[in-house]
């Protein structure tokens, strides 16, 4: 480390984007106590997992992991919140490719051609500056590589925060929300849909609405979390 660096180092030091505490030597983004307490869900190589089950029958699902579990004021909603409200940018790509070794080692992915992330609004990715599932993206494709699809599936329609909703009113904000502005890119692919949260799956099963227009479409669905 050149010394300029070592004391905007000890001036600014680099603070957990989880519990805010100052990082330790070796710690980067998240530190190792919050690190390990973001619990694990295992559905990777559990098929019938509890993920498939709240998609399936919404839409034709080929496989559906979530990585860990959201609790209310736990850990892992904490790192949502970073990455989606505080600007976490690496915290995004590094959770990204957590999930890609995740989804490699369960060997239930390997058929996936592209990965598209759920888009946000243009809206909204303008004042917020990036789309936090579309960085997940990156950082699976880093491990898991694959091309990353932003401009095949839109959102055009603004909506509302979909964890200000309550129940049915998920699916009624999200329906008819999405539409396919690039079918040759996706035509005849096994696209892996990925998303931060999987809730009641409102979002995702609209993004699926518009996505099973394309002829030859297969759909696998991986998000970071699952509230359970
Ligand atoms: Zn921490």
């Amino acid at each position: 480390m050149s010394s300029f660096k070592a004391i905007i180092q000890t001036l600014f030091p680099s603070t957990c984007a989880c519990c805010n505490e100052v990082l330790a030597v070796g710690e980067r983004q998240i530190c190792v106590r919050c690190l390990n307490g973001m619990a694990e869900t295992h559905f990777g190589g559990m098929h019938d997992n509890p993920a498939e089950r709240r998609l399936m029958g919404h839409m034709p699902l080929v496989s559906a992991t979530s990585v860990y579990r959201f609790q209310l004021d736990g850990t892992v909603q904490h790192v949502v919140h970073a990455m989606k409200f505080h600007g976490c940018t690496e915290l995004c790509l590094m959770m990204g490719r957590q999930m890609g070794l995740e989804l490699l080692h369960s060997g239930r992915f390997d058929g996936v051609d592209v990965l598209v992330p759920v888009p946000l609004h243009w809206l909204r990715r303008l004042s917020r500056g990036y789309n936090q599932s579309e960085l997940l993206c990156r950082g699976i494709a880093e491990v898991m590589p694959r091309q990353v699809l932003t401009t095949s599936l839109v959102r055009h329609r603004y909506t509302r925060q979909q964890s200000r909703q309550q129940g049915s009113r998920r699916a009624e904000n999200v329906e008819g929300a999405f539409r396919i502005r690039d079918v040759e890119s996706l035509k005849d692919k096994h696209v892996l849909l990925v998303d931060d949260v999987l809730t009641s799956g409102a979002t995702l099963n609209a993004c699926a609405d518009a996505l099973v227009t394309v002829p030859g479409i297969r759909i696998s669905v991986a998000t970071f979390s699952i509230a359970m």
